[in-house]
């Protein structure tokens, strides 16, 4: 089959590799029908996250056709649509039975590695890293879906790839990130970050009852998306001061909820704290660039939540750990646990009450994924969301 392969930083090849197979009575293989290219392989294109190794598959925005089913697969039959979720779970351990799926406890076989850096092992992830397992992803032809009853979601008929599709991870991200901030009636939420989990964010807060959505970013038509879909006021970090101008429009108080969209690659123009995150990160002193964490737990109001869907993987240095603690901040984050949000955010799907389709800038043959990882990476050419068909 033919699959996207990665080969180091700013490099990714479509390659043909063979076809994957059952290893386990609990797996099915996937078809692919659509698969998506992320902001979190952009943190693997631009080299952030170790134990890559050359030659992996890369994604884990699929969705796809049952062709084959393992011995014990008891709920997918062959020729069932399904979306995968980019975290792969038991459904069995202590973590997956409390709801928190991404931290399931059987699925990483590289555990050690991840225990290393972390104490204890996330769950294991679709084509990214050893560290979280060295799955294959799924920017592929065919996808080996571990555990398969579990996760991957029945699409009912009629429904198209473009509208579910981002039920794979982008939209439930966003939802839960939302859900972390705990909104109440009245709430200002302020989004960092307008890339696809911005946009989904911002949604899903005014869903979940906020008053008011302020997005921040810097790319024109991204800001543009949050203003006509998702009905935010927008703040172009290039041209403002965020802070000052997110205590004024919030009567001097600070935003309620501040969401952190943008994770370890922020920009930050030529900020102090910018400067020194890059001269660190050059010399392997620092790994993480964590400018817009710092800038919203300076800007979120006393008693306030951060919320961190932006993804983070080492030791961040000058957290305003002093400010979060005297404002008495709530800090929630982490991968999504997204078998818990798939089922009810395709049933709002279902009942119109949003289309994850608006997201969709860019439709690419497979074969041209080394343009696709290009384009979303520069922001070229109005990129947002790019579908990939194989
Ligand atoms: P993306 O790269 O398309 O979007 C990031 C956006 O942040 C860009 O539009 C960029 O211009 C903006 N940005 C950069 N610096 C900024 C700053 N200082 N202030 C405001 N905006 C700034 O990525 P995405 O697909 O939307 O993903 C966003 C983050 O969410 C990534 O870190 C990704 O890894 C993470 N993510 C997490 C999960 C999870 O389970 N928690 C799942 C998916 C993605
Ligand atoms: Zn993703």
């Amino acid at each position: 089959m033919k699959a996207v392969c990665w080969y180091g930083k700013n490099t990714v090849e479509v390659e043909t590799v063979p076809d994957p197979a059952i290893l386990n009575p609990h797996d099915a293989i996937i078809k692919i029908t659509s698969t998506a290219i992320c902001g979190s392989d952009l943190h693997l294109y631009d080299g952030y996250i170790p134990t890559m190794q050359k030659g992996d598959i890369l994604g884990h925005e699929p969705m796809g056709q049952v062709v084959e089913v393992g011995k014990e697969i008891k709920k997918l039959n062959k020729g069932d649509r399904v979306v995968v979720p980019f975290t792969i779970s038991c459904g069995r351990c202590f973590f997956c039975q409390n709801d928190q799926w991404s931290l399931c406890d059987n699925t990483n076989p590289n555990a050690w590695m991840a225990e290393k850096i972390y104490g204890t092992s996330p769950a294991g992830l679709f084509g990214y890293s050893h560290m979280t397992g060295g799955y294959a992803g799924g920017q592929a032809e065919y996808l080996r879906v571990p555990f398969a009853d579990v996760g991957a979601l029945k699409i009912p008929d009629g429904m198209p790839d473009d509208q579910v599709l981002f039920l794979s991870d982008v939209f439930p991200t966003g939802y839960m990130a939302a859900e972390n901030c705990d909104i109440q009636a009245g709430d200002t939420v302020a989004v960092w970050g307008c890339g696809p989990v911005g946009q989904f964010a911002i949604k899903s807060a005014y869903l979940l009852g906020a008053e008011r959505v302020i997005a921040i970013d810097r790319v024109p038509e991204r800001l543009r998306m949050a203003q006509e879909h998702g009905k935010a006021d927008t703040l172009n970090f290039n041209d403002e001061d965020i802070f000052d101008k997110l205590i004024e429009m919030t009567g001097g108080r600070g935003p309620d909820r501040c969401i952190d969209a943008v994770g370890t690659e922020a920009h930050a123009g030529g900020s102090f704290d910018a400067v020194l995150d890059k001269a660190k990160a050059s010399v392997l002193l620092g790994t993480d660039r964590p400018h817009v964490l710092r800038q919203a737990i300076h800007s979120c109001r006393k008693g306030g939540t951060v919320s961190i869907p932006g993804v983070y993987g080492g030791f961040l240095d000058k957290i305003p750990f002093g400010a979060a603690f005297n404002k008495g901040l709530t800090l929630k984050m982490g991968q999504t646990h997204m078998h818990k949000y798939m089922q009810p955010l395709l049933d709002r799907i279902q009942k119109h009450e949003i289309d994850p389709s608006f997201i969709i800038t860019h439709r690419l043959r497979l074969e041209d994924a080394p343009r696709g990882y290009e384009i979303f990476k520069h922001k070229q050419d109005g990129c947002i969301k790019i579908v990939l068909k194989p």
